[in-house]
């Protein structure tokens, strides 16, 4: 017998397959890979997977699907950006699509009844199932002594005994079921989902306001201070030297690059729209105010289109910090 498992590295859904596990089924990982997994974690939630559950995750990217739901999601927002029951209609959909792929009968989550108010209640979990075309496959082990039977229980192949009444927000009961089943590596529940961060959530908003919405932009969004100097036109300045290298890798033919002139400590900055030579010095003054200027009152930026071979430099004041403000996202 076999069923597909949808893990984060998180504990839940962690401690969901292994109690199917440990029930003699063999699971199939599904991770799904979203535009907001954090880029650096990534490794990382997949080995936690492997170290767990011994058995490599399949990865499936939705990152082009999610995108389409961010314009407008059925079934609306939760606190921030995150359109959870939208996104885990998708996520079922596609491992309902999956399931003939490996043999699978039946789906396990790691969903516990009550655990977040949006996605984990009676009538969201019934929702999702059904959108989905899952109605009865999904079996959530945490909660299934609170929830009707699933196939796997109807048929016997698993007992409901085994299973657990876990219900709202403490973590307590996981904590104490983890420790039973030695699972002790796992990303604490904010690792997660940028939608869910307040300040990630405030920049994809405006990005999509200003139609900019793609999966490039949002590799942006999660690096840098981002500012709006035009209604088509952003910049982007890196805060240390990780996301200078970073900006550095996401820099587009079209984009315009800033840098300070030999001999100036201070980060680089990219600018991504339409540039005249307004903007070009107004987005010198910006990254001008993060250079280390000592004493000096002006400072020389280097900057180029990124197409363009020739690099130009601009001796600017830097831009004093109200009217900053009102450029910052
Ligand atoms: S938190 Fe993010 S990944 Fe999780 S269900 Fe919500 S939108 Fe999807």
């Amino acid at each position: 017998m076999k069923a597909v498992s949808l893990v984060s590295a998180g504990l839940d859904s962690l401690l969901a397959a292994r109690i199917i596990q440990n029930e003699g089924i063999k699971i199939i990982p599904l991770f799904f890979k979203t535009p907001f997994n954090p880029k650096d974690k990534l490794d990382k939630q997949l080995e936690i997977i492997y170290q767990n559950l011994r058995i490599k995750p399949e990865v499936v990217s939705i990152e082009e699907d999610f995108l389409e739901i961010l314009k407008k999601p059925c079934y609306g927002f939760g606190q921030n950006m995150n359109p959870c029951i939208d996104c885990k209609i998708l996520m079922f959909t596609k491992a309902k699509a999956l399931m003939s792929n490996f043999g699978a009968e039946f789906v396990i989550t790691g969903e516990v009844l009550g655990q977040r108010p949006m996605s984990q209640n009676r009538q969201a979990l019934k929702t999702i199932e059904k959108k989905s075309g899952l109605k009865g496959l999904v079996l959530r082990p945490l909660s299934a002594k609170l929830l009707p039977p699933a196939l796997p229980e109807n048929k016997g192949w698993i007992k409901k005994e085994n299973l657990f009444a876990f219900y709202g927000r403490s973590r307590k009961p996981q904590l104490g079921l983890a420790k039973q089943l030695r699972i002790n590596n796992y990303l604490t529940p904010a690792g997660g989902c940028l939608l869910t961060d307040p300040g990630f959530a405030k920049r994809l908003k405006e990005l999509i306001l200003h139609q900019e919405l793609s999966l490039d932009n949002i590799e942006l969004l999660k690096v840098g201070r981002h500012f709006r100097i035009f209604k088509d036109t952003k910049l982007i300045v890196g805060r240390n030297e990780k996301e200078n290298n970073i900006i550095l890798d996401l820099v587009r033919k079209d984009d315009h690059l800033f840098s300070p002139s030999q001999g100036i400590r201070g980060p680089v900055a990219l600018g991504r729209g339409s540039f005249n030579e307004g903007l070009i010095e107004l987005s010198c003054r910006i990254i001008c105010r993060y250079f280390d200027l000592d004493s000096k009152t002006k400072g020389r930026v280097v900057y180029k289109r990124v197409l363009d071979k020739k690099e130009k430099i601009k001796e600017v004041t830097p831009i004093d910090e109200d009217t900053l403000l009102t450029l910052r996202i």
